[in-house]
């Protein structure tokens, strides 16, 4: 697969770019310092379509692709992780979805969506399974019409202002996981049953927020089942493999920023009557960190411009693009998390202060190396694919 960027994509780029320069950098230091949920980030993507990026235009989207979501991702994530995680999140939220809604249900879903009007969140982990999936055991025993959901879920971004959450929970406890113990069902807010519990306060994308949703004895009904019963764990890996690319972008974007940042602070900082950019020592480790980055970008790419042929079903995904997906995620996350911490050590003592962003930036890179796959969980991965 090679990749070159359409005339559309380039210019979605500069469009982000600039939206995100001129909107988006002036308060990351807020949306970080408050640890509120960015709603002023869900305004400027609203009203820029971003949200529709990967939906299908017949729902108001712009049906741009993984490529052009992962260009938008960055270009955000250069100057506020948050934010990104805003983009990031809709798309994770709505995979499920567009992996396995039938036509009514998509006609009911994507509209809002796809606009942004409605937020959409991903339930999968609990307090006993995180990078092992098959350990869930929230249950959905069906009722008549009805699901009835029992469990907790943990660590589920924005589900506390989302419209909709894909929860993925156990109906079948006698099957597997992988061999049709699971499925996805939709919970819509304010269903009786559904509440939210323990906000956490994290070190990094603090305008994102993380949040334990309870079940108990939830009622939902059987319309909002995505798919078969029993397409649970094929529903949840397709979407791990398509959003992956996407964090990849997010972990690219502020590693970029903080390389940006520390080669304009090594210009203008002087030591020993010189600039400190003229130092060897220095100017080796801004090589080495945009070298990796550039490495990063293209694995990136190459992943989510091979997603953009996955076809948004339940068919089998390449085990070149399985591999691809994890690679990008865990080169760029530790990219992202290497060059951040070297950005501090170049701005020295003013790099480990607020009033700098790159003490921002490190913290916020942390978590690409955690979410949706820990970088453990993507070497095992990648080993499978050998
Ligand atoms: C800010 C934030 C947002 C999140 N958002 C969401 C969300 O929206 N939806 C959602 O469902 N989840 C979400 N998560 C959960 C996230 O995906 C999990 O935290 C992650 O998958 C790791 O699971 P865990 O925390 O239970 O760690 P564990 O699985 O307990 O892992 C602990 C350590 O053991 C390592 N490990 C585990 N198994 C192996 C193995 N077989 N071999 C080698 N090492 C191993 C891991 O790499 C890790 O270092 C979020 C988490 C955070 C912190």
């Amino acid at each position: 697969m090679t990749y070159q960027l359409t005339e559309e994509q380039l210019m979605l780029q500069q469009m982000v770019r600039r939206l995100a320069r001129e909107q988006l950098a002036p308060h990351a230091a807020e949306r970080d310092e408050k640890g509120e949920f960015a709603w002023d980030a869900v305004e400027i993507f609203r009203e820029n379509g971003l949200f529709g990026c990967d939906f299908p235009e017949k729902y108001g989207g712009s049906h741009m692709g993984t490529l052009a979501m992962c260009l938008a991702t960055e270009e955000v994530a250069k100057v506020c992780a948050s934010s990104a995680v805003v983009l990031l999140v809709q798309e994770l939220g709505s995979l499920p979805m567009m992996l396995a809604a039938g036509d009514e249900q998509k006609d009911k879903w994507f509209p809002s969506l796809a606009s942004g009007e409605h937020l959409v969140a991903f339930g999968l982990t609990e307090p006993g399974a995180g990078s092992d999936v098959a350990g869930l055991k929230t249950t959905a025993v069906k009722k008549g019409d009805k699901y009835i959901i029992n469990g907790r879920k943990q660590f589920i971004s924005h589900a506390d202002v989302a419209q909709y959450v894909c929860l993925a929970c156990r109906t079948d406890p006698a099957k597997a996981a992988h061999k049709g113990g699971l499925s996805i069902i939709v919970v819509e807010k304010g269903t009786p049953g559904f509440s939210i519990g323990k906000h956490e306060d994290k070190m990094g994308i603090r305008g994102s927020t993380t949040c334990e949703v309870v079940l108990e004895d939830c009622e939902v009904p059987v319309e909002n089942l995505l798919g078969k019963e029993g397409d649970g764990f094929a529903i949840l890996m397709k979407t791990l493999d398509f959003t992956r690319p996407c964090v990849a972008a997010q972990a690219l974007g502020i590693a970029q920023g903080a390389l940006d940042y520390a080669v304009a602070y090594a210009r203008e900082r002087e030591q020993f009557g010189k600039p400190i950019i003229s130092f060897q020592g220095l100017n080796w480790m801004l090589a080495d960190m945009d070298a990796k980055i550039e490495a990063a970008r293209q694995l990136v790419y190459k992943a989510s411009a091979t997603f953009e042929e996955v076809p948004k079903d339940l068919s089998r995904v390449s085990r070149e693009a399985i591999r691809l997906s994890a690679m990008s995620k865990m080169v760029a996350s530790d990219t992202a998390m290497q060059v951040t911490t070297d950005a501090v050590q170049i701005l020295g003592g003013y790099g480990y202060v607020k009033e700098y962003p790159v003490e921002r930036m490190m913290r916020d890179a942390k978590i690409t190396q955690i979410y949706e796959g820990t970088s453990q969980v993507q070497k095992i991965v990648i080993a499978s694919c050998l």
